[in-house]
């Protein structure tokens, strides 16, 4: 963080510095730097600048001598937020600019959502009464008016915020009253900076201020007298530097002796900064590394090769489950870190950051910093500066994590690449894995995707060339991939083998005799999918989604899982009175329950969102999995992905069908994806696994594939339809959503919106709208949705037409009054 050049200003040159605004605008805005801040404002620094009758929070992204707003226009900066360097460094923005660009967001919110939360600033309106208005309470208006005077009045100034809340009105409604009240001279607001969420921990630190003689020498004296003090004073001897919580703890009351020998002058207590740390402590290093196997080695040299010369080629790691990625990647890191440079590690979601961090701890130790979204602000913040101060390293986490601030960045690995959890699904709407190739490129690094079960797309591009390709086709130690056998449901159709199949029951029993472990995968949780009356067939629905609620049996409600609307369930049909209602659809709680009864002596534990809720759940689980002290797990798709637990050789997977019925032409991907990396988790130990999937489809490609361990077969199978429906890698997507409270105005502007894309057709062959089409999800949260989806044969092409006709449609805005576009480039979900 220390190269940022001569960002800072000559005082002699105009101060305008370019403000990327944490808000929806389309450009940064141009503030004067007031004389007091040219020093202190550099580029890359976060600023309070004043917006509308607010002051908020943006970054410098420019410094230019003049601007093309008038000078008298120009607002200046109120202030300058850190003290210490800039929080961005050049190479931040500019990535940080790609990504605005590319994704079609707002710069500022892409720094918003790049940057953790603890660091913002707020500042709000505290209104106090005017002189005249504390004169004469008899000439005040009256109604509401009059109750937020005699607020003001009682209880004194108050945060707008405070008000809203105390007078039961909401904040962005309080705002006509208050202006009011200040145009007529009643109240007069001023903005006020608050607190940031977090800051620096401080804790007390005691040292040690006279030299080894006359401490010794004062020891002699107290020894007696003051035994406290002596005992204080011979942890000093031996160590002139104490946190004061780690003294008292030596030496209880030490507090009270510290005092008296800072009063005698022989000790000094002071405030220092002490950095939270999420690394996992007391993690022993093994005494050797295991001796990569022929193929390890090959990987590793290659990209050894890459890390001495750049050349910005992405490598694809392409390895089986089990294969030793992970050992792969720290050999790498350990090069780069030789290297003097600093790597990143992403992986695809918090559940799987702690069995990653705990690893990399192991391997590299407080060289780490751990960036996810289940750290608390202070934590997160504590472990962003120790990245861009040097002190970390390596910086792991999930998808914002490829924006981590490392200094001379050398190598990006981002694990299990295909993850959909990769790609964020509100504004802005990146995907990590192409962005961290984006950086990659930019700021020379080299780049490793490694997966199992890659993305088409990087498959694709690999054996174009475009990418690296490299491989390690076998277990490590040899140990066989796991043996898959498909279950046709239509045979096992009674409904006592509904949920779990003979087959599947003897497999679970075996294992339980055995004492060995059973991972059992069922892709929806909740008890059941949906309830149904038997009489009028109505099914309950979400009163603010179109999707039907799922029913839970803990607490027997029924759940929306797109809004989290819930209501207790009904004992009989809420339209026709009907008193039968029958459940449609397993969820983990079923199994659960199904699972308890068949095998009641089994130990049972359960993962989903609804028991991982809480901050270390996740791990709490899988800790006590890898204890053993659960038999079998039962759990949503978060099971299935990236451990390493030797002692599972079931993985039984209850009904792979509900993957296929989405409407998105890359769910058999999913599905394949999904099967072989569940399989995975089987028969990594010394005995061998075995995997029992259920299926009504025992025919569909994704599971056949599945069941010979063929990524290859499936890529080639799938990729002819890619090639023929024109779907990516040959063709670039964008989908733009268009919602609205009201149904007609959604429908309406979808269609004229559709009209203007089909008016910009440039090269009919090379582009094409679909739609506009209800959204298979038609409403969410009381929005109704239409989207329209956009094909062009390139990014450049498909950037360039949606500019064009974006740039247009901003002209004719009343057709999209009440309406909220959103734009998704390279879009995952189709829902
Ligand atoms: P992957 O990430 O490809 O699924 P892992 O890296 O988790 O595989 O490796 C699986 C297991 O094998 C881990 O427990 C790891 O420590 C171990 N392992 C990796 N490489 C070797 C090796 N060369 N020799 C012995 N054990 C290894
Ligand atoms: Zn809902």
């Amino acid at each position: 963080m220390q190269a940022h050049g001569s960002s800072a200003l000559a005082p002699a040159a105009i101060a305008v510095a370019k403000v990327a605004l944490e808000q929806p605008l389309a450009t940064p805005l141009d503030y004067r730097v007031p004389e007091s801040l040219i020093a202190a404002c550099q580029l890359g620094q976060r600023v309070l600048v004043p917006l509308g009758p607010r002051h908020v929070q943006g970054y410098v992204v420019a410094l230019t001598p003049g601007s093309e707003v008038e000078a008298e226009a120009l607002k200046p900066i109120v202030d300058v937020l850190d003290d210490e360097s800039p929080l961005l460094t050049p190479a931040l923005l500019k990535l940080t600019r790609w990504v605005a660009d590319y994704y079609m967001c707002p710069w500022g919110l892409v720094l918003k959502a790049a940057v953790p939360q603890g660091f913002r600033v707020r500042s709000e309106a505290v209104y106090r009464l005017t002189p005249q208005a504390q004169a004469e309470p008899s000439a005040w208006p009256g109604g509401r008016a009059a109750s937020a005077l005699q607020l003001l009045a009682e209880q004194g100034p108050q945060r707008r915020s405070e008000l809203a809340r105390k007078l039961d009105v909401d904040v962005k409604g309080i705002g006509p009253l208050l202006r009011r009240l200040e145009t007529e001279g009643w109240v007069a607001g001023e903005q006020q900076r608050q607190a940031p969420k977090v800051r620096q921990r401080m804790v007390a630190v005691v040292r040690l201020t006279l030299s080894p003689e006359d401490a010794e020498a004062l020891h002699q004296e107290v020894a007696s007298r003051a035994p406290k003090q002596a005992d204080v004073l011979s942890q000093l001897i031996q160590q002139p530097l104490w946190e004061l919580a780690d003294l008292q703890a030596q030496v209880p009351g030490a507090r009270a002796a510290v005092q008296r020998l800072v009063q005698r002058g022989a000790v000094a207590m002071e405030q220092v900064e002490k950095m939270r740390s999420v690394i996992p402590k007391d993690v022993r290093s093994p005494d050797t590394l295991p001796r990569l196997n022929a193929a390890q080695q090959h990987a590793f040299q290659q990209i050894e090769v890459k890390l001495a010369a750049p050349d910005g080629v992405p490598v694809l790691l392409l390895g089986v489950t089990g294969s030793g990625k992970t050992e792969v990647y720290m050999r790498a890191i350990d090069t780069a870190l030789k290297q003097d440079k600093t790597a990143l590690v992403l992986v695809p979601e918090i559940s799987l950051t702690a069995q990653a961090t705990e690893r990399f701890t192991m391997r590299f130790g407080d060289r780490i910093a751990v960036l996810h979204s289940g750290l608390s602000a202070g934590e997160r913040f504590d472990e962003w500066r120790r990245l861009a101060r040097g002190e970390a390293r390596i910086a792991i986490g999930a998808r914002s994590a490829v924006f981590a601030p490392l200094p001379n960045l050398g190598l990006i690995i981002v694990d299990e690449e295909h993850d959909t959890s990769y790609k964020q699904e509100e504004a802005p709407r990146y995907h990590a894995r192409d962005v961290a190739i984006v950086r990659a490129q930019q700021e020379r690094a080299v780049v490793v995707l490694g997966s199992a079960t890659p993305a088409l797309e990087t498959f694709h591009h690999a054996r174009r060339g475009k990418y690296l390709h490299l491989s390690l086709p076998k277990r490590v130690s040899d140990q066989p991939l796991p043996k898959i056998m498909i279950v046709d449901q239509r045979v096992h159709a009674t409904p006592n083998e509904r949920v779990i199949s003979t087959p599947l029951r003897h497999a679970i029993a075996e294992r339980l005799e055995r004492g060995e472990q059973c991972l059992i995968l069922i892709n929806r949780r909740g008890y059941s999918a949906y309830l149904q009356c038997r009489e009028c067939g109505d099914v309950p629905h979400c009163a603010h989604c179109s999707v039907s609620l799922t029913y839970h049996a803990r607490g027997r409600t029924l759940k929306c899982h797109y809004c989290d609307y819930t209501q207790p369930a009904p004992t009989a049909c809420p339209v026709c009175h009907g008193p039968v209602l029958h459940h449609y659809g397993v969820g983990t709680q079923q199994v659960e329950d199904v699972l308890r009864a068949l095998f009641p002596e089994a130990r049972l534990g359960r993962m989903d969102r609804d028991t991982t809720r809480g901050k270390a759940a996740h791990e709490r689980i899988l800790r006590s999995f890898g204890a053993h002290e659960v038999d079998i797990l039962i759990g949503t798709q978060m099971i299935a992905k990236g451990h390493d637990f030797p002692n599972i050789t079931l993985v039984g997977v209850v009904s792979a069908d509900g993957a296929l019925s989405i409407p998105d032409f890359r769910a058999p991907e999913r599905l394949f994806q999904l099967l072989t990396q569940v399989a995975g988790r089987a028969g990594r130990g010394a005995r061998p696994g075995e995997v029992l999937i259920q299926t009504f489809r025992p025919d569909f490609e994704s599971m056949t594939f599945a069941r010979e361990h063929d990524f290859l077969g499936f890529f080639q199978h799938e990729i002819q339809n890619r090639r023929l429906l024109l779907y990516p890698p040959y063709m670039r997507l964008a989908k733009v959503l268009l919602d609205s409270p009201d149904p007609e105005r959604a429908q309406t502007a979808g269609e004229w919106l559709a009209g203007q894309f089909a008016r910009h057709l440039a090269e009919p062959q090379r582009l094409e709208v679909l739609g506009p089409a209800e959204a298979p999800l038609a409403k969410l949260q009381n929005r109704y949705r239409w989207h329209i989806m956009l094909k062009a044969a390139t990014s450049r092409e498909l950037h360039g037409w949606l500019q064009q006709t974006l740039d247009t449609a901003q002209q004719d805005r009343q057709h999209l009054r009440n309406v909220r576009m959103s734009i998704d480039i390279d879009p995952v979900l189709f829902l």
